[in-house]
């Protein structure tokens, strides 16, 4: 059976259907709501302090005081969101949520000093067409270095993935570095994850080689998906990930059966 194709793909879900062609498809194709974690949610909230700190506060004026006021605005958003009323925390949880997203904005200073950098955009929305297909996403930060060069920097909130897992963890930083030498002409110097909890940053210098390895991926991801879409099979992929797989109870793996797909127009 045919199913739709998606009109674009994104570094996320570009690591969506190489993890799972199955999930991929119920929550890019179908568009299956998800909630989201309380991880997801605290990340969603130390993002928004972060990018508040960079958008409303110049440089020399990015204090752990500044951090903190933009904390508490983007707070004030969370504790309205409906996926945050559905955890249905304590006051006291809610009060330990709150510090702990406050301890990952304090160990961000550990990282770097926000008064030194050199940002030129702040989640800023990219998308580029490769090969036909659009490839689009948003860079937490880009910086210029003191020589001029792009830095793609990318802040997370969960820990630091084992070593065997690195590279993957680096995958979707490599597209944001790619679609940043289609756009602006210049290939950036340096990818940054900034690890908020541990706190660590790993970085990685791209190549024009692998920046060519990571577009003939790409490629080859959405040739698969396209080839999925054609013949309706999108294979459940069991992994660690399935722990926490909301489509658990859709997933021929656990006994379940998927809806049908949504038809072609
Ligand atoms: S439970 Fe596992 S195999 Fe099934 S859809 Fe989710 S990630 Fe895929």
């Amino acid at each position: 059976m045919e199913i739709p194709i998606p009109n674009s793909l994104s570094p996320s879900k570009v690591s969506s259907f190489t993890s799972c062609p199955l999930a991929f498809r119920l929550r890019s194709i179908d568009s299956l709501q998800e909630p989201r974690s309380p991880q997801a949610l605290k990340g969603t909230l130390v993002h928004s302090a972060l990018e508040g700190l960079f958008w409303s506060h110049p440089a020399g004026a990015r204090s752990k005081d500044a951090a903190r006021f933009e904390l508490e605005l983007a707070w004030s958003a969370t504790v309205d969101d409906d996926d945050f009323k559905e955890l249905g925390l304590s006051d006291e949880s809610s009060s330990e949520f709150f510090f702990d997203a406050w301890a990952l904005v304090q160990n961000y200073y550990l990282l770097e000093d926000p008064d030194a950098v050199h940002e030129i955009g702040v989640e800023l929305g990219i998308s580029i067409e490769l090969s036909g297909t659009l490839l689009r996403g948003i860079i937490d930060r880009l910086d210029l270095d003191g020589d001029g060069n792009f830095v793609v920097v990318d802040y997370k909130t969960g820990r630091t993935p084992p070593q065997r897992f690195v590279g993957a963890s680096l995958i979707g930083v490599h597209l944001y570095a790619l679609m940043c030498e289609e756009i602006l002409g210049r290939q950036p110097v340096e990818v940054r994850l900034l690890y908020l909890r541990d706190p660590v940053v790993l970085t990685t210098r791209p190549t024009a080689q692998s920046l060519r390895g990571h577009r003939r991926r790409t490629l080859a991801v959405w040739n698969a998906i396209e080839r999925s879409c054609a013949t309706g099979e999108f294979k459940p992929h069991r992994s660690p990930l399935c722990k926490a797989c909301h489509f658990k109870p859709l997933c021929p793996e656990f006994g379940g059966t998927p809806p049908a797909p949504p038809p072609v127009t």
